[in-house]
C-alpha cells in the first residue's frame, strides 16, 4: 500500500513540456504551438503539451503506415510481440505511483482509485492481450473433399484511437493493447485534458522495445487534431471513447473521407435498481454510492439513476444521503480524499448547470449541490443527490458526467424496466435482489451492455464493455475487442 509520504515526494515535481510521439521520436508540433495543462487540483498550469496540426497528424499516420508495411511489428513473430507487451506491462507496474500521480495532477481522480484503475488496470490489459497473441487462431471451414476453406485474421493496418479524459490510461490501454497485439500500427489522440500519462506510456512502450512508428501519439484539440485524424484518408479503423456528440461527428467524418470503420464507446445514464428484497441494504447503499461518486461521477458506467422500490425508499434514501454526506471531497493526492476534483472547469460548469436545471424542474435537492474548496483554485463539487425525480426530467434523461445522482421510486419490476429503458442510452445497469429469477429476468429485460447483480462496477477485463442504443456500437475488453482490429480473410483452395 502506498504511503502519503511517497505521494508527497511526487506531488509538486516539475513536469517538462511534452511533445508529440511520431516515428519513435518525441518532437514539437510543426508549427511550434502548445496548449497549457491546467491541474484541476488548484487551477494552476503545470506544463504544456504540443498542439498537433494537420501536418503533424499526416506525419503520424505516414509513420504508422510505414511501420505497418515494413512488417517490423505487423509481421513480427508472435513471441516477440508477446514479449514486448509483457515488458510494457512490467514497466507500467514498476512506474505505478509516478504514472498515477502524473495522471491525477492532470485529471483530478482520487489517488486511491487512480492507482488501481489507471496503471493497475492498464498493466493487466497489456498482459491479457499479450497472452492472446498466440492463442487466438484463424478457422478451418467445413468443405467438400475437393476444397480447403481457411479464415485468416489479419490486422487492419492503421488504427486511429481517440480517448477521453476520465480514465486515460485504462481506456487508452483498452484500445492500444488489442490493436497492437494483432499487429496494427496506431495513432493515439488523448484528450487535451488528460494527455500526460499516455505520453509517458509512449516512452515506456519505446523502452519496452516497440518498434518505431508502431505507436504514435498526437496531442491537441479535438476539433483540430482529432478531426484531422478522423478525416484522414489513410486511417483504416477509428476506435473512439467519448461523448455521443463527438461520436456522431466521427461517423460523418468517415462518410466524408474513406469510409473507415468507426467503433464508438459513448455515454450512459445507467439505472441502478434496488428491490425491497435486496440481500443487504447497507451493502446496496455503499455499492450505489461507490458506483456513482467515484472519480467525481466521471465514469461512463456510473449508476446515475437510482431506482428504489417503494417499500424501502425512505429508509434507503436516508442511508444514501448520510453516506453521500460522509464522503470527504478534497485534494485527490491526499489518501484521505474519497472524492477528488472535477476534471476540468468546463465539466464543473456543466455539472452546476444540470444541478440548476434539476432544481428548476422540481427535483428535491437532498444532499450536496455546491462547489466547494474554491479558495484552493481547484474544481471541487459536493456529491449531489436529488429525490422526487421523474423519468421525464432532464436530470433523468441526460448524462451529466459529474457527481450528481437522481433517485426515483418504483412499485413493480415492470415499472422498473420501463423506467430503466426510458432513455436513449444503454450502457450499464445494476440490480439488487435476493430473488434469482427476478435477477435473471431483469438481466434479460434491461437494454444495456452490462447488468451488474448485487454489486455495481468492477467487471473483469475478460468480459466485454460496450453499449447498445446511443451508448455505442463497439466493445472494449475481452477477446471480442480483437474483432475491431482484425479483418477476416477467406482462402478458398482447390486441393
Ligand atoms: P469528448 O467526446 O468531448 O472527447 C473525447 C475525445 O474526442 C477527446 O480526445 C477529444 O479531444 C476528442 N474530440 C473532440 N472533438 C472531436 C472532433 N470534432 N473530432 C475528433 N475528435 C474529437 O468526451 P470527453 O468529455 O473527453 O469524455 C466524456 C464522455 O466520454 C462521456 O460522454 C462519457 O460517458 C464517455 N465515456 C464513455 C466510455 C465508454 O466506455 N462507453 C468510457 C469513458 C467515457
Amino acid at each position: 500500500m502506498v504511503t502519503q509520504t511517497e505521494i508527497d515526494a511526487l506531488r509538486n515535481a516539475p513536469i517538462a513540456p511534452r511533445n508529440l510521439l511520431i516515428d519513435g521520436v518525441f518532437r514539437e508540433a510543426g508549427a511550434g504551438e502548445t496548449l497549457p495543462v491546467t491541474s484541476p487540483i488548484d487551477g494552476r498550469e503545470i506544463t504544456t503539451i504540443a498542439k498537433a496540426g494537420g501536418n503533424d497528424v499526416d506525419a503520424s499516420v505516414a509513420a504508422a503506415r510505414r511501420s505497418f508495411e515494413a512488417g517490423t511489428w505487423s509481421r513480427a513473430a508472435p513471441k516477440f510481440r508477446k514479449q514486448v507487451l509483457h515488458r510494457l506491462a512490467d514497466l507500467i507496474e514498476e512506474n505505478t505511483l509516478p504514472l498515477a500521480v502524473l495522471g491525477v495532477r492532470d485529471n483530478g481522480t482520487e489517488i486511491r482509485m487512480a492507482m488501481r484503475a489507471e496503471p493497475g488496470s492498464a498493466a493487466g490489459t497489456f498482459r491479457y492481450y499479450a497472452e492472446a497473441i498466440d492463442k487466438v487462431y484463424g478457422e478451418v471451414a467445413v468443405t467438400d473433399a475437393q476444397h480447403l476453406g481457411l479464415m485468416h485474421r489479419e490486422p487492419v493496418g492503421v488504427v486511429g484511437a481517440i480517448v477521453p479524459w476520465n480514465f486515460p490510461l485504462m481506456i487508452g490501454a483498452w484500445k492500444l493493447a488489442p490493436a497492437l497485439a494483432v499487429g496494427n500500427s496506431v495513432v493515439l489522440k488523448p484528450a487535451e485534458g488528460a494527455s500526460l500519462s499516455l505520453l509517458r506510456l509512449g516512452e515506456l512502450a519505446l523502452e519496452a522495445g516497440l518498434p518505431e512508428g508502431v505507436l504514435n501519439i498526437v496531442t491537441g484539440k479535438g476539433s483540430e487534431t482529432g478531426e484531422a485524424l478522423a478525416l484522414h484518408m489513410d486511417v483504416d479503423v477509428l476506435a473512439f471513447t467519448g461523448s455521443g456528440a463527438v461520436g456522431r461527428r466521427l461517423l460523418e467524418y468517415s462518410a466524408r473521407s474513406n469510409l473507415k470503420r468507426v467503433f464508438l464507446e459513448l455515454g450512459g445514464k445507467s439505472p441502478n435498481i434496488v428491490f425491497a428484497d435486496t440481500p443487504d441494504i447497507d451493502e446496496a447503499v455503499s455499492g450505489s454510492v461507490n458506483g456513482m461518486f467515484r472519480n467525481s461521477g466521471q465514469v461512463c458506467v456510473a449508476g446515475s439513476r437510482l431506482l428504489v422500490q417503494k417499500e424501502i425508499a425512505t429508509e434507503f434514501t436516508e442511508k444514501l444521503v448520510s453516506v453521500a454526506n460522509s464522503l470527504t471531497v478534497g485534494n485527490p493526492l491526499d489518501l484521505s480524499s474519497d472524492v477528488g476534483a472535477v476534471s476540468n472547469v468546463e465539466q464543473l460548469a456543466t455539472d452546476l448547470k444540470y444541478i440548476a436545471v434539476a432544481k428548476n424542474e422540481g427535483a428535491v435537492l437532498a444532499a450536496g449541490g455546491k462547489r466547494i474548496l474554491e479558495e484552493s483554485g481547484g474544481y471541487y463539487l459536493e456529491p449531489t443527490l436529488f429525490t422526487g425525480v421523474t423519468a421525464e426530467m432532464t436530470i433523468a434523461q441526460e448524462e451529466v458526467f459529474g457527481p450528481v445522482l437522481c433517485v426515483m421510486e418504483f412499485e413493480t419490476a415492470e415499472d422498473a424496466v420501463r423506467i430503466a429503458n426510458s432513455t436513449p442510452y444503454g450502457l450499464a445497469a445494476g440490480v439488487w435482489t435476493s430473488n434469482l429469477s427476478n435477477a435473471h429476468q431483469m438481466v434479460r429485460a434491461i437494454k444495456s451492455g452490462v447488468v451488474h447483480v448485487n454489486c455495481y462496477g468492477g467487471a473483469d477485463i475478460s468480459l466485454p464493455l460496450g453499449g447498445v442504443k446511443q451508448s455505442g456500437n463497439g466493445h472494449d475488453r475481452s477477446l471480442h475487442a480483437l474483432d475491431k482490429f482484425t479483418d477476416l480473410k477467406t482462402a478458398w483452395i482447390s486441393i
